[in-house]
């Protein structure tokens, strides 16, 4: 819009003001905008507009930009001056500097009044006359209260000068200016009046827009614009209250991507946060038109179906979901494979309430994950009781650690050969105050799940191995000390770093410590692990893969890393001497790990025949009840002392 299309009249269209005002001549190429704030900045109702030959092109006066901004809406005057899609912070800012733009754009119109001292009005523009009613020689006091007046005398009288007072008239809303000129040679108050009430009415609509903003962003998620969690609970709590159909079920799927952490940590959240708003629209292409897609968490997603007539429809939908993560996503250059766990609940069944349902679909996701990953499951009540308890658990574990309530026991590890002595393992035992001795089996499994192994596994390293230094100093242990790292642990990048601080700080010879660990941790990151290997083999620290003929089984794959040892699973020497399969097992077994280089130990003993029998196959080492049972520092140091 060029300011040339809005003059209505070409000529020059000088009125009696403009024998008052200055005159300020723009080129008439130049936007709307700028116009408007020329003639407010410098508090004139027109100005000059020139061709691009420098020549008068006619004059742009208020009412001609009055008359344009009649033709528009509210919506269009707005986005004459601000940029809608901005943020929220830049509209506030925007609103600040628009206010003086909208002075103009508001059907504000500057009354001009010049009074004189006596407070005679000695003239006044048409506007003035029409809005007011007044006359000139009229008194001031017709127009403005003498309350009003007498405000403004005194801002006048300390200020020298009135700059944008706010005052009402006639439940209007006017910006007042008042300064002193010189008039035909006197000296005479001029006074501006601005009407602002249509600036407050769209000031009123910019901070409500403002807050619409505001709202969006507090019920929307930021980076897929899905609602959040706040939003979800509302439309879920809805769903319930205002069923579709009668007996309807209102069904909440709880999905989360296995190993999103990977990503973000591998490849950065910039790629991270890609990801997730691919995932975002292949689930919202999926779902049907009533259902509801929420983002709650950083790869948590909760998808509502309603209007289902039966729970088990929903499978359906998990099925569509699932086959989702058949392809890969792909963000720049590289390609991800992702797979979800989804835990399901549904109203009425498993709740009566939208927090209680997300609760609900939450022990049913965890299960899956449990599970195994990549799987879906259906709340049950039952679950809710094992999550209390686990809950209770974990609260007790924590308070354990922090009162030093885990032991190291030790179980003595022999040679079949001789049956001397070679080593000992470590197992850790819970001294719980009221559980008394609580077993591994109970807990090691929850720390894994919640990290507390790292910390508890740290200390049993320590803590054996500060034992055995002290038992080897007293000559009463010559062999190795065995102890079990756990996936979790082996994960962190600077667990050979922390191993090799535990025992220069003990003083204990490398050689003099074993680690087991199971083929599936090593399965888990062969490519980092096996170089964690290495560097332990180079510290002179020994391997030893534990529980193996359970996991991978892949001995050409074991082939690979560099491991002192396979320590076969208590499972096959179980079978032995009646368990055709175990024995036959449990041969092939030695007999690979012979040809592969590695030495071999059983665990679990607990007969002479099956000692007898591990022997004659060529197995070096046992361990088990046939020997002893895993003993405290105390009743192990007895142990010891009974062998000199
Ligand atoms: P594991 O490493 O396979 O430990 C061997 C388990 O077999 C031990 O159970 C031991 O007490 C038991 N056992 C030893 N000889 C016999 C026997 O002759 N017959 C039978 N039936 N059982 C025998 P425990 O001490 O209950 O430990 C269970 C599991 O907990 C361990 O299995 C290991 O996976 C884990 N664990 C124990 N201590 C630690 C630890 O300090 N760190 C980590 N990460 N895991 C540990
Ligand atoms: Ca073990
Ligand atoms: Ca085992």
């Amino acid at each position: 819009m060029l300011l040339n299309d809005l003059i209505t009249d070409k000529q020059d269209q000088l009125t009696v003001d403009s024998a008052l005002d200055a005159h300020i001549t723009i080129h008439n190429d130049r936007p709307l905008d700028m116009a408007i704030e020329i003639m407010n900045d410098h508090k004139v109702d027109q100005i000059r507009l020139l061709d691009e030959n420098e020549e008068y092109a006619g004059t742009l006066t208020k009412a001609d930009i009055e008359l344009y901004c009649m033709t528009l809406n509210d919506e269009e005057k707005w986005r004459l001056f601000c940029d809608e899609s901005s943020e929220c912070k830049v509209i506030e800012a925007k609103f600040r500097d628009a206010k003086a733009t909208f002075n103009m754009l508001g059907i504000a119109f500057c009354e001009i009044i010049y009074v004189q001292k006596v407070q005679i009005i000695r003239w006044l523009n048409a506007e003035a006359m029409m809005t007011f009613g007044v006359n000139i020689d009229d008194p001031i006091s017709k127009m403005l209260t003498p309350e009003i007046w007498d405000h403004l005398m005194e801002i006048f009288n300390t200020h020298g000068g009135v700059d944008h007072e706010r005052i009402k008239v006639r439940s209007r809303v006017y910006d007042v200016t008042l300064m002193e000129v010189e008039l035909l040679g006197q000296r005479v108050l001029k006074l501006f009046l601005n009407d602002v009430s249509e600036l407050v009415r769209l000031g009123d609509e910019l901070r409500l827009s403002l807050e619409r903003k505001i709202e969006h962003i507090a019920h929307y998620d930021g980076l897929t614009d899905l609602p959040n969690r706040l939003l979800l609970l509302a439309k879920l709590d809805h769903a319930i209250s205002h069923p579709k159909r009668p007996h309807e079920k209102v069904v909440v799927l709880d999905l989360n991507l296995d190993h999103f952490k990977d990503i973000n940590e591998s490849y950065g959240h910039a790629v991270g946060d890609d990801v997730i708003v691919q995932v975002a629209q292949k689930l919202s292409s999926v779902l049907g038109r009533g259902d509801t897609l929420a983002r709650v968490g950083g790869d948590e997603f909760i998808i509502v179906l309603e209007g289902l007539q039966d729970v088990l429809k929903s499978e359906e939908i998990v099925n569509r979901v699932q086959a989702l993560f058949d392809n890969s996503f792909t963000v720049g250059e590289v390609d991800f494979t992702l797979s979800a766990s989804i835990g399901i609940a549904a109203y009425p069944d498993d709740g009566e309430s939208g927090e209680i349902l997300l609760k609900n679909a939450d022990i049913a996701l965890r299960r899956a994950k449990d599970d195994g990953r990549n799987k879906y499951c259906f709340f049950s009540s039952d679950m809710s009781v094992q999550l209390f308890e686990r809950v209770l658990l974990e609260r007790e574990l924590r308070r354990g650690i922090e009162a030093s309530e885990f032991l190291v026991y030790y179980q003595p590890q022999v040679s079949l050969q001789t049956g001397k002595l070679t080593g000992a393992e470590a197992l850790v035992r819970w001294n719980h105050p009221v559980m008394g001795i609580v077993s591994p089996d109970v807990f090691i499994p929850l720390c894994e799940s919640n990290n507390l192994i790292i910390p508890i596994g740290e200390q049993i390293l320590r803590d054996a191995c500060i034992q055995v230094k002290l038992w080897k100093e007293q000559g009463l242990f010559e062999g190795r000390i065995s102890v079990n790292v756990s996936g979790k642990q082996f994960e962190r990048p600077d667990i050979v770093e922390v191993i090799k601080v535990i025992i220069d700080e003990i003083q204990l010879e490398p050689r003099y410590l074993e680690l087991e660990m199971t083929e599936s941790v090593l399965m888990g990151n062969p490519q980092i692990f096996g170089e964690k290997l290495m560097e332990l083999k180079t510290l002179g620290i020994e391997v030893a893969i534990d529980d193996f003929g359970t996991g991978y089984s892949s001995l050409s794959y074991l082939k690979q890393f560099p491991i002192d040892k396979l320590k076969i699973d208590q499972s096959f020497v179980g079978g032995i001497p009646h368990n055709e399969q175990d024995m036959a097992i449990v041969k092939a077994v030695i007999a690979m790990s012979k040809a592969l280089g590695f030495r071999t130990i059983a665990e679990g003993i607990e007969k002479v025949e099956q000692a007898e029998f591990l022997k004659n196959f060529g197995c070096e080492q046992g361990q088990g009840y046939l020997y002893s049972r895993p003993l405290s520092a105390e009743k192990f140091e007895e142990f010891l002392k009974a062998l000199v």
